[in-house]
């Protein structure tokens, strides 16, 4: 099998005016290819930092970043903006949707990002949003939808960009319980059914039922696997 994402001996260390506050000490994480790997942790033991710097939206500190084979810890901000585009798919806690586009906007921008052929944005576009169950709900804004429908388009788009690798930080942490679920049940097929290696940082105890693999952050390092 293998491996997707892995870091080795991770720091990063935050300098704010006087202060050091050293985010991850020495974090190892390994992902294998094909897997639905949670990583959980108190508020402030490092997960966003650790995300971040696995796709390459902050730089660490010290140690190496692994992800798809690639080694990013030297890459410039441009190799990095690039290599996302391509290769990567974020779903963020407060969705990211841009709010004066509509729906289906907001998904085919990422297909114009990818540079696809006309026609082909459009069968994608739908075939996208067909995906996630909001076919109706093209022409919507954003702010006309719930919020566990929001989040779907926001799955939406990260499918959009076909990557290899989705990374989600604290994807439902403002969704109820049973619209967790089903988001987390829509991550769980995405992985079944399609070639996508899934990353999703939580404090949500919903996730240990979806996810194949249970990584614990404690004080910026990975401490075990709880499943
Ligand atoms: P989590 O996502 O698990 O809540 P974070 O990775 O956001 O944790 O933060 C880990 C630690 O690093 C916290 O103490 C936080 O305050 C600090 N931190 C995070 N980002 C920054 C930053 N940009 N500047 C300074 N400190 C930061
Ligand atoms: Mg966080």
């Amino acid at each position: 099998m293998a491996t997707v994402i892995e870091t080795h001996d991770l720091w990063r260390i935050y300098h704010t005016g006087e202060q050091e506050v050293a985010a991850l000490r020495g974090a190892n994480l390994r992902v294998e290819r094909g897997r639905f790997v949670a990583l959980k942790g108190r508020s402030g033991s490092g997960k966003t930092t650790l995300l971040n710097c696995v796709g390459g939206l902050d730089r660490p500190t010290r140690g190496t970043v692994q992800v798809l084979g690639q080694e990013l810890t030297d890459w410039s901000d441009e190799q990095l903006t690039r290599w996302r585009r391509e290769q990567l798919g974020f779903v963020f806690q407060s969705f990211g949707l841009i709010t004066t586009l509509s729906v289906y906007e907001n998904v085919e921008l990422m297909t114009r990002l990818r540079r696809l052929p006309a026609k082909e944005r459009h069968r994608h576009t739908v075939e996208c949003l067909e995906r996630v169950g909001l076919g109706k709900w093209h022409d919507h804004r954003p702010d006309e939808l719930s919020g566990g429908q929001q989040q779907r388009v926001a799955i939406a788009r990260a499918l959009a960009n076909n990557a290899p690798l989705m990374l989600a930080d604290e994807p439902t942490g403002e969704l109820d319980s049973v619209t967790a679920a089903e988001i987390l049940n829509l991550f769980r097929r995405i992985v079944d059914e399609e070639d996508v290696t899934l990353l999703i940082v939580s404090h949500d105890q919903l996730v240990d039922d979806y996810a194949d693999e249970v990584l614990h952050l404690q004080d910026g390092r990975v401490v075990g696997d709880g499943g």
